[in-house]
């Protein structure tokens, strides 16, 4: 687990002792499982400081970053405007347990940019926002189960927190000691891009289903992108069956284009789950929807749902410096042109050792698939195998398919070169509008290196 740290003579040897006492205060020395490095074997690198692009560490190694803290950062680590509107928020207090202006204001940009959403809520996370979507779609139809398809991730709450047996439809089993089998059960498990199996979802709970939710270009399995008409047919068919249809776009809203994934599929949902890029780097989820669905939130209507710090004065004030960034046209002009070069290069460079991969993209959000072997797990059924490497990843089977220790051999061989990855196989990349072309030609340079890496591994 220290592999970073031995192999380079105390060039990340600050981290390692910040490792070592974090392993001693905190479950796996990390306050989110991904960020401990452990599925790419190394040890965790702490960071000092964040401006634009890049990070600096607390050994002041700099990086060029593709976290982007998961998603959020759309216009980079400290932006200015950012900045200003929270320091000028904060000297004016923190938080007041009362109405604010800036949550007026957030809420009238983002149901301006969601068509779909005349009224939303507030909350604290992407986890809160799916729980409550979730609620409020049970509260409103009277009905119990959820389908929700394989690898979709809606947050840590128990009753999204099941895994997914690939293939068939599945009920829900917890992927979770502590998640009681009662909660799972009612959440039912499909493969996304698969319409046959949501009619069979939907016959199979004779009219008990209260909603589908769904990321609609999914994210947390690495990215995969909805088939041609697969999100339209899936919301009529949602509806046919009396379902609400949510739209976890914690994610893609604001990502993908300035409307979210809904705008670009022109697809619209009758509930939306954001958060993510809407809170600025600061801690914020909302879900919105029709007034006629909203208004059964509490105090409008019964649904019960609160929040000490639902709002917050400084977290507003980041999302709504964030926002005033965004247009429809741009960043996202640019995202996608720099979204391109690096997906192109990626492909070409990886092409060149002759390593198979496949990149998938929604403009700046993207995942570099190691398609060339399946791996030596028993969860990947042979059906599957047949699918093989070559073929584009369109759910969570054909994701799991991928070479787990080339991305590590990559992830690793990029990390020595100042590039900072997810690290992950089943992760997004994020591109920021900080990011320059010269960033994405550096980072294409350097990864060239990294596939000879990977290639010399194979010999
Ligand atoms: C990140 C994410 C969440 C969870 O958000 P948190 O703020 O981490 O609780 C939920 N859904 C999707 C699609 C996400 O990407």
């Amino acid at each position: 687990m220290t592999k970073t740290t031995s192999k380079s003579g105390g060039r990340w040897a600050k981290s390692a002792e910040f490792y070592a006492r974090a392993l001693e205060l905190m479950p796996g020395g990390v306050s989110s499982p991904v960020r401990s490095f452990k599925s790419v074997g190394l040890s965790p690198v702490f960071i000092k400081s964040g401006q634009g692009a890049y990070l600096t560490d607390v050994d002041a190694n700099h990086y060029i970053d593709y976290v982007m803290s998961y998603g959020p950062l759309i216009c980079g680590h400290a932006h200015p405007a950012v900045r200003a509107a929270v320091s000028k928020q904060i000297g004016r207090g923190s938080t007041f347990g009362c109405c604010s202006p800036l949550e007026v204001e957030l809420a009238q940009i983002i149901t301006t940019a969601f068509g779909s959403m005349e009224m939303i809520r507030f909350v604290n996370s992407g986890t809160e926002a799916a729980m409550s979507a979730i609620r409020l779609a049970r509260g409103v139809t009277g009905r119990k189960a959820i389908i929700k398809m394989a690898g979709g991730y809606h947050g840590h709450m128990d009753a999204m927190l099941v895994s997914a047996g690939s293939g068939a439809t599945t009920h829900g089993v917890p992927s979770s000691p502590g998640v009681l089998p009662r909660v799972a059960e009612s959440t039912i498990v499909v493969p996304f891009n698969d319409l046959p199996a949501i009619e069979a979802a939907l016959a199979s709970q004779a009219g008990d289903v209260a909603a589908i939710i769904v990321e609609p270009i999914m994210g947390n399995i690495g990215v995969v992108l909805p088939r041609q008409d697969y999100l339209r047919t899936l919301r009529d068919l949602c509806h046919a069956a009396g379902a609400l249809l949510i739209f976890d776009e914690v994610m893609t809203g604001f990502r993908v284009g300035y409307s979210g994934a809904q705008s670009l599929y022109g697809v619209m949902p009758d509930i939306t789950c954001l958060g993510k890029i809407i809170g600025g780097g600061l801690p914020v989820g909302a879900y919105g929807g029709s007034a006629a669905i909203m208004n059964h939130v509490s105090p409008a209507g019964p649904i019960y749902q609160a929040g000490t710090l639902s709002g917050n004065p400084l977290a507003m004030a980041a999302g709504l410096a964030t926002l005033r960034l965004l247009d429809p046209q741009e960043p996202y002009g640019q995202l996608e042109l720099l979204g391109r070069r690096l997906a192109d290069g990626l492909a070409a460079a990886a092409a060149a050792q002759g390593i198979p991969v496949t990149v998938a993209r929604s403009g700046s959000m993207l995942t570099l698939f190691f398609t060339g072997s399946a791996p030596a797990s028993a969860t990947v059924g042979a059906a599957h195998t047949s699918a093989g490497a070559k073929s584009i990843i369109s759910n969570y089977a054909d994701a799991l398919m991928c070479d787990t220790r080339d991305y590590a051999r990559f992830f690793s061989a990029m990390l020595e070169q100042g590039i900072m990855l997810p690290p992950s196989q089943f992760e997004a990349w994020f591109i920021s509008a900080a990011h320059t072309p010269d960033d994405i030609d550096m980072t294409i340079e350097k990864a060239g290196a990294a596939f000879v890496h990977c290639r010399e591994a194979h010999l």
